[in-house]
């Protein structure tokens, strides 16, 4: 029976109700005044029901998706402006007890090495990408109990922000690891991490199972019922996914709605970011083998859909895709970006890219200077920024300030400051000539008169050697 405000996955992800909504949506895919209605009201930026988006990724005319492309980059332009959030991934350890058939870390790969970062090890790596001018990490590790215990974890964020290198500093560190206990969250909550990232995989049980034969990841509704946990244990800035690939995009699509509108029925805030990977090959796994794979204009259609449904939720996309599909979905919705990414376990204090640990292969391999560089020439923002948490703005109260509509007295200031930071401490030459006649353009965009001085006053600080203002 779905209900949306269940506690029990099964319930909140109904099976029946994804078939209904499908078959709905199949039904409807040229009722163009139901059609035109959904896209008038995504114009509203109130966001979509799992029903209505369902119409318009099922719609095949070329003439209305154009049309949605176009409402996703004016939703995209009025909330998040031109800024792009910058972060890395940085994998701790590929010690894992799960048998996930698409992951290369999978527990019965015998072929790649197993590495566990030391603390020394950690470091080092950080202090790597503070050099290459990152303020925010996302921590990865695969699941393993003795190898990875959430007080290695634990131990692993206090190292990451106590290390200060240079100006360097690692200022928000989300956390993608495998499903846990409400008093593991809580733990993390006060290690004072950003966002808690879980992909779901599928939403499709049964696919679920199959594609999770053997290790806790197993248990559907314990991964399914994680950011239930999550909230309780206090994290309110939670990430969802699916991997693109393993099962047919529109049940995903459907599936990935209802859980955001779960958690909004619940807890009153959706998810903080949806990331959208798409399957790649890695040591043992031919991404080719699984069947629903996605193209690149469906990719770009599902990137577009999710920027109409959640307008408010931020959209990551990593270096798992190409530069040009990185472009096309910058556009149409996409918030965050990786840049620089090593996907190997200590892959950031070597000088080549071995990739005999990697958790998949990177196709966006530019440096994160030639990311920034290639962003600024699209007229792009590259931001730093981590203020949100810092100032307690999680939750929902990041989304009323999104919804405020101030974001451009604060995001807009706080990613010029950080991207001057970065300009001053960690650009190439041509890159920060770019960079420093983008920032006095983009001053004028920061509508109050006042927060534009103070920002002004603070750039100048910046070239004095102060660092970490934030509004
Ligand atoms: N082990 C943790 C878990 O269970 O969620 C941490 C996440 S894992 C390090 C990060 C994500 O990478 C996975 O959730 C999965 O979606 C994705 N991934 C795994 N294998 C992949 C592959 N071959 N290609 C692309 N993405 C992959």
């Amino acid at each position: 029976m779905y209900n949306p405000k269940s506690n029990k996955a099964e319930e909140f992800i109904s099976h029946e109700e994804i078939l209904e909504t499908l078959a709905y949506a199949e039904a409807n895919k040229e009722n163009f005044e139901l059609i035109d209605s959904i896209i008038a009201k995504a114009g509203e930026c109130k966001g979509l029901t799992h029903r209505e988006a369902s119409v318009l990724l099922a719609c095949e005319d070329e003439k209305k998706i154009q049309e949605m492309y176009a409402l996703a980059e004016q939703i995209k332009q009025k909330l998040y402006g031109n800024r792009i959030v910058m972060f890395a991934p940085l994998y701790l350890s590929n010690y894992c007890v799960n048998g996930c058939t698409y992951c290369p870390y999978h527990a019965k790969n015998k072929t790649i090495p197993r590495k566990k970062l030391t603390q020394e090890e950690v470091k080092k790596e950080v202090i790597a990408l503070q050099d290459m001018g990152h303020k925010r990490l996302a921590i990865e590790a695969g699941e393993d109990p003795v190898n990875n215990p959430i007080e290695y974890i634990l131990e692993c964020i206090k190292t990451i922000y106590s290390i200060q290198h240079k100006n360097g500093a690692i200022r928000r560190v989300n956390v993608n690891i495998a499903a846990t206990t409400v008093e593991n969250y809580k733990k993390l909550e006060e290690a004072g991490i950003g966002t808690y990232i879980l992909f779901q995989e599928t939403y499709h049980k049964e696919s679920y199972e199959a594609l999770h034969p053997t290790g806790p990841k197993h248990n559907y509704a314990y991964h399914t019922e994680a950011m239930d946990r999550a909230m309780q244990g206090g994290l309110d800035d939670v990430g969802l996914g699916v991997l693109f690939g393993l099962e047919r995009y529109k049940y995903e699509f459907a599936g990935l709605l209802m859980h955001a509108e779960h958690l909004e029925a619940v807890y009153g805030v959706g998810p903080h970011t949806i990331s959208v990977p798409r399957i790649k090959n890695a040591d043992d796994i031919d991404a080719s083998s699984f069947e629903n794979g996605i193209s690149d204009e469906t990719f770009a259609k599902l990137c577009a859909l999710i920027r109409l449904a959640v307008p408010y939720t931020g959209m990551i996309v990593s270096t798992r895709e190409s530069q040009a599909v990185r472009e096309k979905v910058l556009r149409l919705g996409v918030s965050q970006l990786s840049g620089g990414s090593r996907t190997t376990v200590g892959g950031y204090q070597e000088d080549e890219r071995p990739n005999d640990t990697a958790q998949f292969d990177v196709s966006d391999q530019r440096t994160l200077d030639e990311v920034v560089h290639w962003l600024m020439e699209l007229g792009y923002i590259p931001s730093f920024c981590t203020a949100c948490y810092r100032e307690g703005r999680t939750g929902d109260r990041f989304m009323s300030l999104c919804k405020s509509g101030q974001i451009q007295n604060c995001c807009h200031p706080n990613a010029l400051m950080t991207l001057k930071e970065y300009l001053m401490d960690y650009a190439a030459q041509d890159t920060k000539a770019l960079g420093e006649a983008l920032i006095q353009a983009q001053l004028d965009g920061i509508p109050k008169e006042k927060v534009k001085e103070i920002c002004k006053d603070r750039l100048q600080k910046i070239e004095q050697g102060i660092r970490d203002f934030r509004f």
